[in-house]
């Protein structure tokens, strides 16, 4: 599989023919683009694509398109964060606010002679000059007359008495420049919500790190030999996930994960594995899956986890088409839970989905699969794609850099989920899904089943523009517990795990699977040996 997109220029005659499976299903002429799916990620062509004529056609290849892509963004927000630095009521904000002003910011151009204030008028936003100059001016009482006060140009600023909570404009400020004058605009919401909002230290980091210890110290000395396999609990990317019992001690089981290395190799996910290692092996909450040990050999990389033995949610959701109200904030709190956990220590999940989240016995929830899970550094933002296409964030397609709000959104898209039984952007295969997605939340009818409350925050949590995500504002994850669906929720019970969830799983023992579906043997034989030692830290 050769990954490119590829471009017939609009100049050209040629013309190519797209089929699935034999079947004819278009013609397309110059100017169109093709083999798009690919240079988002690693995937199998999803039609054939034939020269109808002779053609010529343009091609990049993904990590070259991403590589652009991403530059383009670090540029741009690199320009943004050094222009603020000169701006004086910015200029002692630390680093990573600036840049999470950048990421705000909206760029907007205005022609001579425009009005961008009008004296009298109402407003909200705050302008920063980026290139031109303006002229402020101020009607004279009784008059016509604008009486000139001053020239602003680039790195000036105005309209902060809009951010101070006064929304009358005071002046006029009119553009004053032939070649015309840029601004970057904030509202006052997100700028008092950014501003305020970053002086919360984000980190509560108890000391943790010893109890995990104790924790994993228990099977340092377990060996691979010792484990059981009594059944398979499902199928991941990289091979089986098995229910097993350390030989001689009946009492308890544990989920073994088992990865070919030579699939990881190609897929090129040896990274990611090394960071669900590590995620996994650090955290310590009881929304998170804990991973005790992991052992390795020629041809598999292995995880030690807590099993989880209720099942999928994606299975119960699955067997009941959807939930109530109380169910879905039941399980969407676990999550809110373990997403707490992992954003105040700037770990992104990355993917969400009901198969994601397995229940206990006692019918709690827990994330499982870290596979994309990823430690940021402040401030900064990170732009592999990856997720499932129904829960992937606008700004992972148009791969213009994410990071912890991506996880919001794909919140807000659970919870939709949850409540009907459909994600609500789907399209016939990827490509249609993001496009769907890039027409966002407000395009997407509600079933009237839906309360309004539970609409309301979807549609926060699903907001385009990921800095205006609720859960990313002032206040953090604490304003979606806040929020009128949570009303009356008792989060207290949760974290002590004394409230009664709304479905008890049926386990008779500790090797009970009936809440797992039933796989059949792996059809591949044994993958090859991988003795690269990529993986030495595993
Ligand atoms: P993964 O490759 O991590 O996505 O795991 C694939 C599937 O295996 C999951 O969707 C679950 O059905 C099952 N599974 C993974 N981890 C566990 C666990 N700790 N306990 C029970 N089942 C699990």
């Amino acid at each position: 599989m050769s990954v490119q997109l590829v471009l017939p220029p609009g100049a050209r005659k040629g013309r190519v023919e797209v089929s699935r499976e034999n079947k004819y299903l278009s013609t397309l002429h110059p100017g169109k683009v093709l083999g798009e799916l690919a240079i988002l990620y690693n995937c199998k062509r999803t039609a054939t694509i034939k020269a109808a004529t002779d053609c010529k056609l343009w091609a990049i290849e993904r990590q070259c398109f991403q590589t652009i892509m991403m530059r383009t963004g670090l540029i741009r927000q690199a320009e943004y964060t050094d222009f603020l630095k000169s701006v004086p009521i910015f200029k002692d904000l630390p680093e990573e606010t600036l840049i999470k002003i950048s990421d705000v910011l909206e760029e907007t151009y205005y022609n001579d002679g425009d009005y961008i204030i009008r004296q009298g008028a109402r407003g909200d936003t705050f302008f920063i000059i980026s290139k031109g100059e303006v002229k402020v001016t101020i009607k004279q009482p009784n008059s016509l007359d604008e009486k000139f006060i001053r020239t602003l140009r680039k790195g000036d600023f105005f309209g902060e008495k809009a951010l101070q909570g006064d929304d009358l404009r005071t002046a006029n400020i009119i553009v004053d420049d032939p070649e015309g004058v840029s601004c970057l605009v904030i509202d006052r919401e997100t700028f008092n919500q950014l501003i305020s909002g970053l002086d919360e230290i984000r980190t509560r980091y108890k000391d943790e790190v010893t109890d995990r210890k104790r924790l994993n110290e228990e099977f340092e000395n377990l060996r691979l030999s010792e484990l059981r396999v009594i059944a398979t609990l499902g199928v991941g990317g990289f091979g089986r996930v098995e229910l097993v019992q350390i030989a001689g001690d009946p009492q308890r089981s544990f989920a073994l994960k088992q990865m070919k290395k030579s699939q990881i190799v190609e897929t090129r996910q040896q990274q990611h594995i090394m960071s669900e290692k590590e995620i996994m092996g650090e955290a310590n909450c009881d929304f998170i899956v804990k991973l005790f040990k992991t052992f390795k050999d020629r041809k598999y990389l292995y995880m030690l986890m807590e099993s989880c033995l209720g099942g999928e949610l994606w299975t119960i959701l699955r067997d009941k088409g959807h939930f109530d109200d109380g169910t879905t904030r039941f399980y969407t709190a676990c999550v809110i839970e373990a997403f707490d956990y992992l954003h105040s220590r700037n770990i992104i999940y990355r993917d969400l989905k009901p198969e994601n989240l397995l229940l206990d016995i006692n019918g709690y929830v827990k994330l499982v699969d870290f596979g994309f899970a990823k430690r940021l550094l402040h401030g900064r933002k990170t732009w592999t794609f990856c997720g499932t296409p129904e829960y992937v964030a606008p700004e992972v397609i148009l791969n213009r850099g994410h990071d912890i709000s991506a996880d919001y959104w794909s919140l807000g898209v659970l919870m939709f989920e949850l409540l009907t039984g459909t994600p609500p952007f789907t399209g016939a295969d990827p490509m249609k899904t993001y496009n769907i997605i890039l027409k966002g939340i407000d395009a997407i009818e509600f079933p009237r089943n839906i309360t309004r409350n539970a609409t309301v925050l979807i549609k926060k949590l699903c907001r385009d523009n990921p800095a205006e995500r609720l859960g990313y504002q002032k206040g953090g994850i604490s304003e979606i517990q806040k929020h009128k669906w949570f009303d009356g929720f008792n989060w207290e019970g949760l974290r002590t795990r004394t409230l009664t969830p709304p479905i008890l799983p049926k386990v008779r023992s500790v090797v009970d699977t009936s809440n797992f579906d039933e796989y059949p043997p792996d059809a591949d034989g044994p993958p090859t040996d991988d003795l690269t030692g990529w993986d030495v830290d595993f």
